[in-house]
């Protein structure tokens, strides 16, 4: 199983290009699960940010029925070059980071997927916006909450759709879980743990740049913590305490997080326990537990194959390429207003906002602090 926390682990800096892999493909066009009439619309697709995880959307695409990779935008022209040659890009749908507002001229082009680094995609996102293009933003969506709004707003003001790349909103075993607790087979929940977490390689990447990621390990991986808390329970928290630590204060600097533990509050009584790290493999857990039952998720958000089971037995839903199935269905979204069970949009992704600038907070403090 190739996991997100081996991949990042084996990176050596913040601008690697994967080798593409056939293999990924194959597996990707085996897991397609969107059935779609015929003659549905397409919906054609520019990724901004040919890095790794650009690469892995690229390829887990190639097995979309309804979502096309048509362009790329890129400081490098030898990666253009490359994508062009691997997905027959057009030369006209090839832009760099200076004329990709001319973007707007361009009709092979419905939506901009923005894979870049976190404190990127603010600017980047409204500059797509003001183009008159739907975007999607790669998570975090931006620093913070406040920075967050003023995305949500853009695109409002611009008429296009903001949509973040959440993709778990969009898995088989996580939704199987929703659908339980709703159900109310799990009775009245009063706890959610996630953990999350990885060793991060390279010290001098983006993720450990202030500037860049906006912090540490809560903004890269304890998100998936927070935004699980909420749909996992479903509900939105009402308070925040967290706790910080730091063992390597040489690699892990001001401003960027190795450990907080944090807990959250929710209206109907549930309490969420959470970890994120920096600094230890094997957490990717989810665990919510109600009065009549429970549900389990291990692994919880990596690529997968995702695993779990509930009260009610063992998760048997089939494993998913998670980029397929997510650009499939936002094309559904953007095309047809299809709603999803889970929200992907910007107003989803300021919740999570809110609360990380909450954990933050709390952290510092040592306050409980109201949301
Ligand atoms: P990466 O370093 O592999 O790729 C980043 C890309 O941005 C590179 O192509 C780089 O050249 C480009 N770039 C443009 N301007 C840059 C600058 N000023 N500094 C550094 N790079 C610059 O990173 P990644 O792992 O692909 O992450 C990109 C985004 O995707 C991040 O927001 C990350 O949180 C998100 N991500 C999401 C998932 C997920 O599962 N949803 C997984 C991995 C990454």
């Amino acid at each position: 199983m190739s996991s997100r926390r081996d991949f990042l682990q084996r990176l050596t800096g913040s601008a690697i290009t994967l080798p593409f892999i056939g293999a990924y493909s194959a597996a990707a066009a085996k897991n397609t699960v969107i059935q779609s009439a015929p003659d549905a619309p397409v919906l054609k697709v520019a990724i901004m940010g040919l890095g790794s995880y650009g690469t892995r959307v690229a390829e887990a695409m190639q097995a979309c029925k309804r979502a096309k990779l048509t362009g790329v935008i890129s400081g490098t022209p030898s990666k253009i070059k490359a994508w062009q040659g691997r997905y027959n890009i057009a030369e006209k749908n090839c832009y760099n980071y200076e004329n990709f507002d001319s973007i707007k001229d361009n009709p092979d082009i419905d939506v901009v997927y923005v894979i870049t680094p976190n404190g990127l995609h603010h600017d980047q996102v409204i500059r797509v916006a003001n183009a008159g293009k739907h975007v999607i933003s790669e998570k975090p969506m931006t620093l913070n909450a406040k920075l967050g709004e003023e995305m949500v707003a853009a695109c409002k003001k611009a008429n296009v759709k903001l949509l973040v790349g959440y993709r778990m909103h969009f898995e088989p075993k996580t939704l199987e879980i929703i659908r339980q607790r709703k159900e109310g087979d799990f009775g009245k929940i009063l706890f959610f743990q996630g953990l999350s977490g990885f060793i991060i390689g390279d010290p001098t990447q983006w993720r450990l740049n202030k500037q860049l990621s906006g912090g540490g390990a809560m903004m890269d991986i304890g998100i998936y913590s927070i935004n699980g808390s909420r749909y996992m329970i479903g509900e939105e928290p009402v308070w925040v305490t967290a706790q910080e630590t730091k063992t390597n204060p040489d690699k892990f600097k001001e401003g960027i997080d190795e450990t907080i533990q944090f807990q959250l509050g929710f209206p109907g009584g549930a309490v969420a326990s959470c970890l994120s790290t920096y600094s230890l493999n094997n957490l990717d857990r989810f665990f919510l537990d109600g009065t009549d039952g429970f549900a389990e998720l291990f692994p919880s958000t990596g690529y997968g194959p995702i695993e779990g089971r509930t009260s009610k037995g063992e998760l048997t839903q089939p494993h998913v390429t998670h980029q397929t199935v997510q650009m499939d269905e936002m094309a559904a979204i953007l095309l047809d207003g299809k709603q999803p069970i889970v929200p992907v949009d910007g107003e989803e992704a300021v919740k999570d906002l809110k609360i990380i600038d909450a954990i933050y907070l709390a952290a510092k403090t040592g306050k409980k602090i109201d949301l």
